[in-house]
């Protein structure tokens, strides 16, 4: 049994939208009656837990927000839930004490109650108190939904539902024949990642295409009447090319990162301290603008669910400024030498393409099965049935002198 999320756009139409936000409104709202019971409660010595606040809440709704009849309860009592969930994490110094929230923030609302008031059928939602609104596109999971949430995001609505799939199918497993392919990945600016298969993945640079659409727009906001009318348009507009920034980057991430995990069997990375390259101001924007954590979690998390193994390298593991053909280590190197020439054995070869190779020779060595031939075997070939075709393979099997990759000759089998 596994959660899965899927997050989809909504069409709603005019009523819907505004019935919607409505409801994020309402959950706002409760959440914040909530928190001044709590806090005047702390006030008295006496701890509110969330179940009492929702009494409070409930008791008092109807006289003071008479609007929130025509709405869907489970908003306000989400809302309360969430702030429970809050103070927990306040309790346990996790986070530090719940606020208040204002119109400007994000607008969310969860729309079930737990209990399948959310129904969802091909390209439609049934949300209760609004009907059925549209989707952009079918829920992807099949199972038990346990959780529906709508927010706002630059103007547009969605949905997020948290699903417990049932069947789910086993990760795959490494193909039982043939060798282990263990592929190396270097992640960077200048390409987002270079594997050792001599394969690139260009980095979109999306904030640098957006950035003279950006500036505008954000000149434009702050030279508008604070709260205005045109202040709210001009907000949607920043928001919007901050989401087409965002989409763009997640787009080459999530292709990248699959077509890598596809091709290997086992992948060798390396570990980024992130916040510690930061604090270089010249590199910062480029750095976050290519958002390499976010890839690199991409990519774990894909590697786990497709059966692929990962090999971290460990924090300062000098995969750049090794050899990657006699593992002579350089002292210094700087970010501008995009080739890597060794003194010592007269190696040239691409800077990316170095680490990558340093990268899966690393991995190769941590996970290395090799059988009498010397090459390089699938652990699951010997325990399948078709033992004589593997070795057919294996005894094919040469190693490429220069990339140290394996190679099938299916000519030479017999
Ligand atoms: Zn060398």
């Amino acid at each position: 049994m596994t959660l899965k999320t899927h997050l989809m756009a909504l069409d709603p139409n005019n009523k819907q939208a505004t019935l919607l936000a409505k409801h994020c409104g309402y959950a706002r709202v409760a959440r914040n009656h909530a928190l001044s019971e709590f806090k005047a409660g702390l006030d008295r010595d006496e701890f509110l837990s969330d179940m009492d606040l929702r009494k409070r809440f409930n008791a008092v709704k109807d006289e003071r927000y008479p609007w929130c009849r025509e709405l869907s309860q489970n908003a306000s009592k989400n809302g309360i839930c969430n702030l429970g969930d809050a103070v927990k994490r306040w309790i346990s110094k996790q986070n530090r004490f719940p606020r208040y929230k204002n119109r400007s923030g994000r607008s969310s609302y969860q729309a079930d109650n737990g209990a399948g008031t959310v129904k969802v059928e091909k390209k439609r939602v049934n949300l209760p108190k609004i009907g059925w609104v549209r989707m952009r596109e079918k829920l992807r999971w099949r199972g038990e939904i346990r959780r529906c949430v709508v927010s706002k995001r630059a103007g547009r609505w969605f949905l997020s539902v948290l699903v417990k799939v049932v069947s789910d199918s086993a990760p795959r497993v490494r193909s039982p024949r043939g060798p282990v392919r263990v592929v190396g990945v270097d992640v960077g600016i200048k390409t987002l990642a270079v594997t050792s298969d001599g394969v690139e993945f260009e980095n979109p640079k999306a904030l640098y295409r957006y950035l003279r659409k950006l500036r505008r727009a954000q000149r434009q906001l702050s030279r508008s009447v604070y709260r205005s009318r045109n202040w709210y348009r001009k907000q949607v507009r920043v928001q919007q090319i901050h989401y087409r920034i965002c989409c763009l980057r997640e787009d080459a991430h999530h292709k990248a990162s699959t077509a890598i995990v596809k091709s290997a069997d086992v992948l060798g990375i390396e570990s980024l301290r992130v916040a510690g390259l930061l604090k270089n101001r010249r590199l910062a924007k480029a750095l976050s603008d290519a958002s390499l954590s976010g890839f690199l979690t991409m990519l774990r998390y894909k590697a786990e669910a497709r059966g692929v193994e990962i090999i971290e390298a460990p924090l300062n593991f000098p995969s750049s400024k090794t050899c990657s053909a006699c593992g002579k280590k350089k002292t210094k190197l700087s970010l501008s030498e995009r080739t890597y020439h060794c003194e010592a054995c007269g190696a040239v070869l691409d800077r990316d393409l170095n680490a990558a190779y340093n990268l899966r020779n690393l991995a190769a060595s941590l996970t290395e099965r090799e059988n009498g031939c010397g090459a390089t075997i699938s652990p699951h070939s010997r325990h399948t049935s078709c033992v004589s075709e593997a070795r057919r393979i294996e005894t094919a099997t040469t190693t490429d002198k220069r990339t140290g990759q394996l190679r099938i000759d299916l000519s030479r089998g017999s």
